[in-house]
């Protein structure tokens, strides 16, 4: 299976800007064998997926409702995102964790509506600071996993720790391999055999430079990117710096 590399757009650009950093990732598409995606806010999905149509680019939400309709104000449904032209949705990122109190329990309700409305989810999993000070990162992580993924499960883990996320520490490629052999443990124990083939992605300040080394660690199956996202160049980089399927 090919890499999967992923950019998070997070709140960042406006209608124009988004479809055109979109168009620049297409633009150098070409060639790359990783599996692309694009997440931009949910107002711009639409907008980015009609400029994607007939790239290899996809299109996903970095968010949705556990519901499939209903009186939630301000909130995305799945089948909404699916009908905008996304195709995949990242769940549970520790900024949604953090900033709006999702628990594992809810990642896992929004996880079931997301495949139920046709998307491929992104879950995201990680430890903050304090956890890892003490020790503690597998056993969040494991509770995580076992808390947040339904079974089965059709999609893609991501490991993010939080004190890695935005702050230019990357976790060393020791870390990343001890914590990805970890989740590849857990999905076995989870799903059986299935589990050996979902793709973990690591997330947490990867750019150019340091892609090819993290890339490169067994069981990483990708890379969840946000800053480094925000330049099709630099995306594009880490997308050639991904391993063949
Ligand atoms: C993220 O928010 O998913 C992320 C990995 O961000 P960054 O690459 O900026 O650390």
């Amino acid at each position: 299976m090919p890499q999967l590399i992923a950019g998070n757009w997070k709140m960042h650009c406006l209608a124009a800007e988004a479809v055109a950093l979109a168009q620049g990732v297409a633009a150098g598409a070409q060639g790359i064998e990783a599996e692309l995606l694009v997440c931009p806010t949910a107002l711009h999905v639409e907008a980015v997926a009609r400029a994607l149509q007939g790239t290899p680019v996809a299109v996903g939400g970095q968010d949705c409702h556990q519901a499939k309709q209903g009186a939630h104000t301000g909130d995305i449904a799945g089948p909404m995102l699916r009908d905008a032209g996304a195709t995949w949705v990242i769940l549970g990122h520790s900024e949604r964790r953090q900033n709006h109190g999702e628990t594992d329990e809810l990642v896992r309700e929004k996880t079931l509506a997301a495949v139920a409305a046709g998307l491929t989810p992104i879950v995201c999993v990680g430890e903050n600071a304090d956890q890892r000070a003490g020790g503690q990162e597998t056993e969040v992580v494991g509770w995580q996993l076992a808390g947040s993924l339904p079974k089965p499960f059709a999609g893609v883990v991501a490991y993010e720790p939080i004190w890695a996320i935005g702050t230019g520490k990357t976790a060393t490629e020791e870390d990343v391999a001890l914590m990805h052999a970890f989740i590849r443990e857990e999905l076995v124990r989870q799903f059986g055999d299935d589990g050996q083939t979902i793709r973990i992605l690591y997330g947490g300040s990867v750019k150019a430079a340091n892609a090819a080394s993290l890339l490169a660690v067994p069981n990483v199956g990708g890379a969840l990117v946000g800053g480094a996202s925000l330049n099709a160049g630099e995306f594009l980089a880490i997308a050639r710096a991904a391993q063949a399927g």
